[in-house]
């Protein structure tokens, strides 16, 4: 197996263990848009912007540590199955 298709296999495999403890969601009714999710997780997957009161992530590059559940100071992100 060359090296390329070696690393493919594992970015595959990876993705299936963080799918498999679920996505990270947020709760918009509560969300106050402070950014402080996205400042902490440390592979930018998140994005906000207070001003428009926006909240996404992307789901691909999420490794879901739950840094950004922890940190939240209105208890609006789950990782949920
Ligand atoms: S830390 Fe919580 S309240 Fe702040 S933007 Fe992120 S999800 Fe919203
Ligand atoms: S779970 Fe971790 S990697 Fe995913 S968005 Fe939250 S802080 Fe970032």
């Amino acid at each position: 197996m060359s090296n390329l298709k070696r690393k493919f296999a594992q970015i595959k495999f990876l993705r299936k263990i963080f799918e498999a403890k679920g996505n990270i969601t947020n709760d918009h009714n509560k969300c106050i848009y402070c950014g402080l999710c996205e400042k902490v997780c440390s592979v930018n997957a998140i994005t906000v912007s207070k001003h428009q009161k926006s909240w996404s992530i992307e789901h691909n590059i999420c490794a879901r540590c739950t840094h950004c559940v922890a940190t939240c100071p209105t208890k609006t992100l789950t990782l949920q199955k």
